[in-house]
């Protein structure tokens, strides 16, 4: 018999909560509850993958359920918050218990490495959409915004550029040396929380790599009513897109290709050695506002727009 509604959140969404001190009320009522510590607030992000949009159709679900918690989480570490709960809205077209079941054990690898405990959700027939909302605790005023860079502050990026965006190339056809690595960057982002939480004491502005660091490094800027001068020399590459660079000689590959979710932050250089994560100085925030690129010592204006919906 084909399980219900509610059969099918029990069996694959339903679990303890672990964080009981915050989450005080999971699945099961009409809301959720969750009580905020004293000199605490909740920060407070939404994602939704839909599928032609964001993953192709017939997509690993395991890896749809790992991704769509991960992006979530990169954007609580963009803000220097940490993980403690989520909720999931799920929209089918058919219950697929094999789907379910893959997308269930993708998604709980997630939640179980971060400790976040899933309170609520909802689960709705229609085209396949997937929406995590996801709830941080940051210290009162001491959540990491993109408005406030300095003029004269260095820009840092955590681990590497353009490995998930080759990742995507690789689904299309390309080939590539160190394939399966590069594939799992992009099937399966590393939220970097750790990092986040590490870098709120020292830095004064942040943002998740999502689009591509030429559009999200714009965020920062447009938002701090600064600029940004980019060395593209040095860029964090790993040999595969090395490689990949050199044979299409597309050098702009790293600063547009996307969903590294990858940190960026910007920091005042005084406070450069208290730096404790491993990161790479890629270039300055500076006083003309837009985006430049140095390369090969000479300066060039850097204009790229990122993926935005509803434009052609
Ligand atoms: P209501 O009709 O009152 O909005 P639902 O029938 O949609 O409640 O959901 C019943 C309970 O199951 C609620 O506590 C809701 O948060 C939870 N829930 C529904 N779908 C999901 C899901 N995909 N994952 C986790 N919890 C879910
Ligand atoms: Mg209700």
């Amino acid at each position: 018999m084909a399980v219900s509604e509610f059969g099918l959140i029990h069996r694959y969404f339903n679990r303890s909560l672990n964080n009981t001190k915050v989450n005080r009320l999971g699945v099961g009522d009409d809301c959720a509850l969750m009580s905020i510590p004293d000199g605490y607030e909740l920060a407070i992000t939404t994602d939704t993958m839909v599928e032609g949009v964001h993953f192709f159709e017939n997509a690993n679900p395991e890896q749809l359920g790992y991704k769509l918690l991960a992006v979530n989480l990169s954007d609580l570490a963009a803000m220097g918050a940490e993980p403690v709960a989520v909720s999931l809205a799920l929209t089918m077209p058919k219950v697929d218990e094999r789907w379910l079941e893959q997308f269930a054990a993708g998604f709980w690898q997630v939640a179980e490495q971060f400790s976040v405990d899933l309170i609520g959700g909802d689960t709705t027939s229609g085209h396949l959409t997937l929406t995590v909302q996801a709830f941080g605790l940051v210290a009162k005023n001491r959540a990491i915004k993109r408005s406030t860079a300095q003029v004269g502050d260095l820009i840092y990026v955590t681990g590497l550029l353009g490995e998930a965006g080759l990742g995507l190339k690789i689904e299309q056809g390309v080939q590539c040396q160190n394939a399966e690595s590069v594939l799992k960057r992009f099937h399966q982002p590393e939220p970097r929380v750790k990092q986040g939480l590490a870098i709120a004491d020292y830095a004064n502005a942040c943002i998740d790599l999502s689009d591509g660091l030429a559009s999200d490094l714009r965020h920062i800027t447009d938002a701090s009513g600064v600029g940004a001068c980019i060395e593209w020399e040095k860029l964090p590459l790993s040999a595969s897109v090395l490689d990949y660079i050199q044979q299409t000689k597309d050098w702009s590959f790293p600063l547009v290709s996307g969903e590294d979710y990858e940190l960026c932050f910007t920091i005042s250089p005084d406070k450069v050695s208290q730096i404790s994560i491993d990161c790479s100085h890629i270039g300055f925030i500076q006083k003309p506002q837009g985006l430049r690129i140095m390369r090969s010592g000479v300066i060039e204006p850097l204009v790229y727009q990122g993926y935005e919906h509803f434009t052609c």
